[in-house]
């Protein structure tokens, strides 16, 4: 009787001395075994119940099933401290992550081709003493085509390929809207650089994008003429392709906007006598331009007697595309970054 006293009492104290040592759930799972698996110290205990009286089973019973329910709460318990423990540890290391640590992996991001090529053309226009603008992409019909000499009968609307969002309302076709509103909002004389979004009702290819970017030039002063556009176009060409030779030649174009208007093409900044670029004519289209008509002038109550204007524009992605040799417009809205990392 007092043998089986004893016994408990002793496997009760290697219990606890067994769960103070187990710091895995391996470790545990062992102690688990030991005590309360099949063939386990109490498993064993209780077998030895049956050479006892029924006294001693009466005695014995209760304080060996009392033992077992504290061994499995006593092993639950140490079960969820070293799941604790565990979490612990893990938050501590997460903590102590160095972001800054030297991974030689890493790819380090670089400028998106817009934001370099609108960065390159507004350092131009700025150091030639031109303010940096920009309009709404969603215009009035008044701002992208009355303002601008284009009446709702006038056959150009037609080569405009409009996204119209109600009666009156459309995305931007060009920037020149952002001449009028500029006209209205500044003090003369004007000189402005307009580069943004503008949208056109188009199929993709690889040079035509429904969504594109114009950029736009004007300057309004008393006595401007076909030589200050020239002047200033052929340095603007010079600089953005870094030929102090480039050379322009005019030829004539039609923009309602404009009279007269002009199409303006550069040497070839890459040949002296025909290259791929150049389609082997060693010339490139590259801007539309003209002096401001009168009737522009005057709608935005400018006096054309007095004051004269020119204004130029170009596509931005054009420009990028001749002077990075980019083959295909829909690229610059795309993804890849193999593309974008050489910016
Ligand atoms: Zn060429």
């Amino acid at each position: 009787m007092l043998d089986i006293q004893a016994e408990i009492n002793q496997q009760e104290r290697a219990l606890k001395k067994a769960l103070s040592t187990a710091q895995t759930e391996d470790a545990l799972e062992k102690v688990r075994i030991n005590y309360l698996g099949r063939n386990g110290h109490i498993a064993n205990l209780m077998k030895s119940l049956k050479n006892l009286s029924v006294d001693q089973k009466r005695e014995f019973g209760p304080k060996l099933n009392a033992f077992k329910q504290a061994a499995e709460q006593s092993l639950a318990e140490k079960k969820h401290g070293i799941f604790k423990s565990q979490l612990r540890a893990q938050h501590e290391e997460n903590r102590n992550f160095d972001v800054t640590a030297y991974e030689p992996n890493q790819k380090f991001g670089s400028l998106h081709i817009y934001t370099h090529i609108i960065e390159q053309l507004s350092n131009i226009f700025m150091s030639m003493g031109y303010d940096i603008v920009d309009g709404p992409e969603l215009e009035t019909d008044y701002y992208n085509f009355e303002a601008l000499n284009i009446p709702a009968d006038h056959p150009a609307r037609d080569h405009h390929d409009t996204f119209w969002v109600s009666d009156n309302l459309l995305l931007r076709t060009h920037t020149s809207p952002v001449q009028i509103r500029s006209i209205e909002n500044s003090d003369l004389p004007i000189a402005v650089f307009a580069p943004g979004r503008v949208y056109r009702n188009e199929a993709l290819d690889a040079s035509h994008e429904f969504n594109f970017m114009q950029g736009e030039c004007l300057y309004i002063d008393k006595k401007i003429s076909l030589s200050n556009l020239l002047a200033t176009a052929q340095a603007f060409l010079q600089a953005f392709f870094g030929k102090d030779d480039l050379k322009i030649r005019v030829r004539p174009g039609f923009f309602p906007f404009v009279e007269p208007g002009l199409e303006i093409d550069a040497s070839c900044p890459f040949c002296s006598n025909g290259c791929s670029t150049c389609k082997k004519t060693g010339w490139i289209e590259l801007l539309g331009a003209g002096l401001v008509h009168p009737n522009v002038l005057k709608c935005s109550g400018i006096d054309p007697e007095i004051y004269s204007g020119f204004a130029f524009g170009f596509g931005i992605e054009r420009l990028a595309m001749i002077k990075y040799g980019i083959d295909d417009i829909r690229l610059f809205h795309s993804s890849k970054i193999e593309f974008l990392d050489q910016f």
